[in-house]
């Protein structure tokens, strides 16, 4: 580990390494090429500018354009709302005219000329892994919201500048630096541009190696956690993940920690991830840290590298449908706890613990009767980010029983192959046949044909009716050969069921969401009612859920709530909710080959 406290100097090394191996892209200025600078001068304006030229052009006119998502989150952002200020010239000054051909796309009338310049602001004043955020803390840029390109003309290699605001001194980002020119960086074509994000501002950074790549950790607040510690779990991380795969598929890698907040986003060769530093207090916070960080990282291979085919070449200009994502996802999900457990951080029971809550979350969701794995993949542009209560009682998450899926696929897998094959060889098959031969994603049959192969038998029970419909799984049977059972018997819950979901809008308790055929459902009780008092005492969000916690089962509640401005009374009997706990432990005699196969799988008692 290494903390650098001159900027650039990490970046300078790598680009002389990667000059070496590879070769930096030539750039000349008559030939196709995009150069964009990027400058902050006052941060509390929240406005970056932005200035984009375009050489090597051909024809009267060109679209400039700004893409409506970007990869990895699978929701339209109309970046293009962010930009003001529009203007374009030639390469001598002249301004050129343009007009609005659709929301995110500029035509400018270059009139043959080669060159063209556009130049504009961008609003950004959201810290999150898919937005852009610009403070007198620092900045963070999603690039796809950031930068237009050339319509048609994505293979573009790129320059990129980023003239830091007075007084800040690192930019961070998975781009190739250019040597001797802080702060400047290229990129072969657009897709690596708008997949490589970049925090700006005086983030500490770290530096380590492993698996003999270089990696930087850009954080912009770390809080408490032992550094050293840290990056030495980090290292364990990607090793276990190179040992998995069998190589890397970069030469640097940065983990971008873009500040408070929540969500991460995977990218080619770095990560931008949300931390709030005091979640990482308790050991249970650290571990979940280190699963979060390892599924950003895992998606390096799987979605980045191996990925269904509707993922790459992107659309930029509209959504890219795959029912596919609860393999892209769920299988990462199921990599965090597989990789955690090689890396030595994680032990069998906590994966065997992680792993039956993620099961008793999909479930024991409303949604699980009412949309299988494949729709609410292809569903995701509209039903899984921003939901409401119809979301929270109509879907699943692809991510929870794409976890459950890639589960039994890798049971089912080492079952009937003997113990030969694992879904680890059908993560390096599609790895080597589709990223590195064919160099383009997978179809659905491809990837059923490639566990098939591992497995040496027929997986139709998974592919058919586990991921396409909402029929019940048998889960004993996958896991008896692991000596695993499930708990299937439905037992009372502790608490007892209210069934309204609220949330603290500045003290009140406000209903998001009613469970259907719940007591608060039955009791007449709807989405956005404030409840405001329970037995005649006044409760806010907080002393709801006490008073709901101190209540047993048959239990009256006088409820008194607000609803447009009337208030009413209404009574709830409250109810014994009985579900199944879906824990899976160990059973108490297993056999040697029960102890043999777990023991190939989970490695850490
Ligand atoms: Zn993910």
């Amino acid at each position: 580990m290494k903390k650098t406290g001159r900027p650039f100097i990490l970046f300078c090394a790598l680009a002389v390494a990667g000059t070496a191996l590879a070769g930096a892209p030539a750039v000349r200025a008559a030939a196709p090429a995009l150069s964009v600078t990027v400058s902050m001068e006052r941060p509390t304006a929240h406005y970056y500018r932005v200035v984009v030229r375009a050489d090597g052009l051909a024809g009267a006119a060109q679209d400039f354009k700004m893409p409506v998502w970007t990869p990895g989150y699978y929701r339209i952002m109309d970046y293009a709302k962010n930009v003001r200020d529009f203007r374009a010239e030639d390469g001598s000054g002249r301004p050129l005219p343009f007009e609005k051909t659709a929301k995110n796309v500029w035509r400018v009338r270059t009139g043959g000329s080669t060159t063209a310049v556009v130049s504009y602001d961008v609003y950004a004043f959201n810290r999150f892994c898919a937005d852009s955020y610009l403070s007198d803390d620092g900045g963070f840029i999603t690039p796809a919201g950031m930068f237009m390109h050339v319509g048609g003309r994505l293979k573009d290699p790129v320059t990129v500048t980023v003239v830091p605001a007075p007084g800040w001194t690192e930019v961070s980002t998975g781009l190739e630096p250019v040597p001797g020119r802080p702060g400047t960086f290229t990129a072969p074509d657009i897709d690596t541009l708008y997949d490589c994000p970049i925090l700006v501002g005086n983030q500490e950074v770290l530096a380590f190696e492993a698996a003999g790549r270089p990696h930087t950790v850009a954080a912009y607040d770390l809080g408490a956690v032992d550094r050293a510690r840290f990056t030495g779990d980090l290292k364990r991380i990607v090793e276990a993940a190179a040992e998995t795969m069998g190589e890397l598929p970069y030469r640097h890698y940065t983990f971008l920690v873009i500040g408070p907040g929540g969500g991460g986003l995977e990218h080619l060769n770095s990560t931008a991830v949300a931390l709030d530093p005091g979640s990482l207090a308790t050991p249970r916070g650290y571990q979940g840290w280190l699963a979060f960080i390892a599924h950003e990282y895992f998606h390096l291979f799987n979605v980045k590298s191996i990925r269904p085919i509707a993922l790459g070449p992107f659309d930029y200009d509209r959504e890219n449908y795959t029912d596919l994502l609860w393999f892209s996802e769920g299988a990462t999900v199921y990599y965090e706890y597989l990789l955690l457990d090689r890396a030595g951080l994680m032990s069998r029971d906590e994966v065997l613990d992680r792993l039956g809550s993620t099961v008793a979350s999909y479930e024991n969701a409303p949604g699980r009767r009412r949309q299988p794995a494949a729709l609410s993949s292809f569903d995701t542009w509209t039903g899984f980010f921003g939901r409401n209560e119809h979301a929270a009682a109509s879907t699943i998450s692809y991510y929870d029983i794409g976890c459950g899926l890639s589960l039994l696929l890798d049971l089912r897998i080492r079952a009937a192959s003997g113990g030969r094959a694992s879904l680890d060889d059908v993560m390096r098959a599609l790895y080597r046949t589709y990223y590195k031969e064919k160099k383009r994603g997978f179809t659905a049959r491809e990837l059923r044909d490639a566990c098939e192969k591992a497995a040496g038998a027929p997986l139709g029970e998974i592919f058919d009716v586990y991921a396409r419909t909402t029929e019940p799984w048998d889960y004993a049977k996958p896991l008896a050969p692991a000596g695993l059972a499930i708990d299937l018997e439905p037992k009372p819950v502790p608490e007892p069921w209210f069934g309204a979901s609220t949330q603290d809008q500045n003290g009140k308790a406000v209903v998001t969401a009613v469970e259907e055929g719940s007591p608060a459902s039955l009791a007449g009780l709807c989405a956005q009612d404030e409840i405001l008092a329970v037995d005649g005492r006044r409760v806010e969000a907080r002393s709801l859920a006490q008073a709901l916690g101190e209540r047993k089962a048959g239990d009256r509640l006088e409820v008194l709530y607000a609803r447009r401005g009337q208030t009413g009374r209404t009574e709830a009997v409250l109810t014994e909710r009985r579900r199944p706990s879906w824990r899976i432990t160990p059973v108490a005699d297993p056999t040697p080959s029960q102890s043999a196969f777990l023991e190939a799988w989970l490695k850490l008692p």
